[in-house]
């Protein structure tokens, strides 16, 4: 249940983009695990820093490079109290989800994966978290295994101590499916993973988006997650690591601020995370990441949490009625996100999203990056309705509402 002051029709006024009609008709924008909308506070946020304090960080001594440096260190603060980071300087500033794994991937993996070891990740996997370690692997002479994935869309993790061996160096697995919803068990993985002493890294693109992540508690080795997916801009992200695995590890790229000291043949680094982040940042990213941090905390994850599983609970009762549609992923609401991917008969998801856009309803239509999950289910694509905190029943209607013109079309 949502608190009483949890009201999505007053959280839609924040929206500008949502107060605008498409193809004559009001959007109904379900396409939130692409990307979500951006609050005005976050437009603010950013237009704020380029209108009275842009300058480049931590290089001047001057006022504006001074104010600037410390929105930009104060967004690290708040996106590391987001995940419960121990310290802010655990909290790297990256280009999105994908820069974070594949930071982890070279960086990491160059160092520490060599030829007879394997890398663990599953058949669930968004591309993004599964060819840099594809990458790895090939460069490393390393074997690429993959927990597979049953009819549900839930993880296969019966054979999950046969699938770790001795020789497993890193798991790297989702925090939530972008193209089922299904939320996976990383604790359990997490523990199982640490005791044959290969660390974890979780893909937390859509879970720190949905619900409360506490990186301590899940006990993994890194977690990216990306702002725009969580009403931040495009073109900034976060990893997350354990101090001492930053600590220990390379550079990821050379350049201007994560140097300590240049010299002709060679340099040293500077201390974590700046170590991390060479040339000049997404400032203005990371400002508004801080700024989109701060509206979702006002609001409350609980609450979002919450109104987003009552939409999901509805959807999928209504869309479960529609003839003709093969909903993908878990039944359970316990172990779904804000996430329903579908198929409808022999319409194509295509054609179902061009018809749902002619009536303003925009969803997702494609393999969504997760080419192995729609190999495991024999399609080549879903359609893929996604939810957040602004959403009403009222968009869930209005989907099946559009759902019932692809019928008409299809038969
Ligand atoms: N991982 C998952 C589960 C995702 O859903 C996405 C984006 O859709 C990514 C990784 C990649 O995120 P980005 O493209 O923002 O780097």
């Amino acid at each position: 249940m949502t608190s009483v002051n949890f009201d999505p029709l007053r959280i839609r006024k924040d929206f500008p983009t949502l107060a605008q009609t498409v193809n004559g008709k009001p959007l109904t924008y379900l396409d939130n695990a692409a990307t979500s909308q951006k609050p005005r506070a976050v437009l603010d946020a950013i237009d704020s820093y380029y209108e009275q304090d842009n300058a480049n960080v931590h290089r001047g001594i001057h006022e504006l490079s001074r104010r600037a440096t410390i929105a930009y260190e104060e967004a690290r603060g708040k996106v590391a109290g987001w995940i419960n980071a121990a310290d802010p300087s655990e909290c790297i500033w990256t280009r999105g989800t994908t820069e974070a794994i594949n930071l982890v991937a070279v960086a990491w993996g160059l160092d520490n994966v060599g030829e007879g070891d394997e890398i663990l990740i599953s058949v669930m996997e968004h591309h993004s978290n599964i060819v840099p370690w594809q990458m790895l692997a090939s460069r490393t002479g390393a074997t690429l295994r993959y927990i597979e994935i049953d009819d549900d869309g839930r993880l296969v993790l019966d054979d999950l101590d046969a699938l770790l061996t001795e020789r497993t160096k890193i798991v790297a697995i989702s925090h939530v499916s972008n193209s089922l919803g299904t939320i996976n068990p990383v604790k359990r993985i997490t523990e199982a993973a640490h005791a044959v002493g290969a660390i974890v890294m979780v893909d937390g693109a859509q879970g720190a988006v949905h619900t409360r992540v506490d990186v301590q508690d899940l006990c993994c080795d890194f977690y990216a997650f990306g702002g725009h997916k969580m009403c931040g801009p495009t073109g900034i992200g976060v990893l997350w690591g354990r101090r001492e695995l930053l600590d220990a590890m390379s550079p990821f790229q050379g350049g201007g601020e994560m140097i300590h000291i240049v010299g002709r043949e060679e340099s040293s680094w500077a201390a974590v995370p700046h170590k991390f982040e060479a040339g000049t940042p997404n400032i203005a990213g990371a400002i508004g990441l801080g700024a989109a941090v701060d509206y979702l905390s006002e609001i409350g994850i609980e609450d979002i949490e919450a109104h987003e599983r009552e939409i999901v609970a509805y959807a999928m009762e209504k869309l479960g009625a529609v003839p003709g549609i093969r909903i993908y992923g878990p039944t359970s609401l316990d172990e779904r996100s804000a996430v329903i991917s579908f198929t409808m008969g022999d319409a194509h998801p295509h054609d179902i999203s061009t018809i749902l856009d002619s009536d303003g309803v925009a969803v997702r239509a494609g393999h969504h990056c997760a080419q192995l999950v729609m190999k495991h289910f024999g399609v080549s694509a879903t359609a893929r309705a996604s939810f957040y905190l602004y959403n009403t029943k009222e968009d869930v209607d209005r989907l099946v509402e559009g759902l019932a013109q692809v019928a008409a079309i299809f038969g």
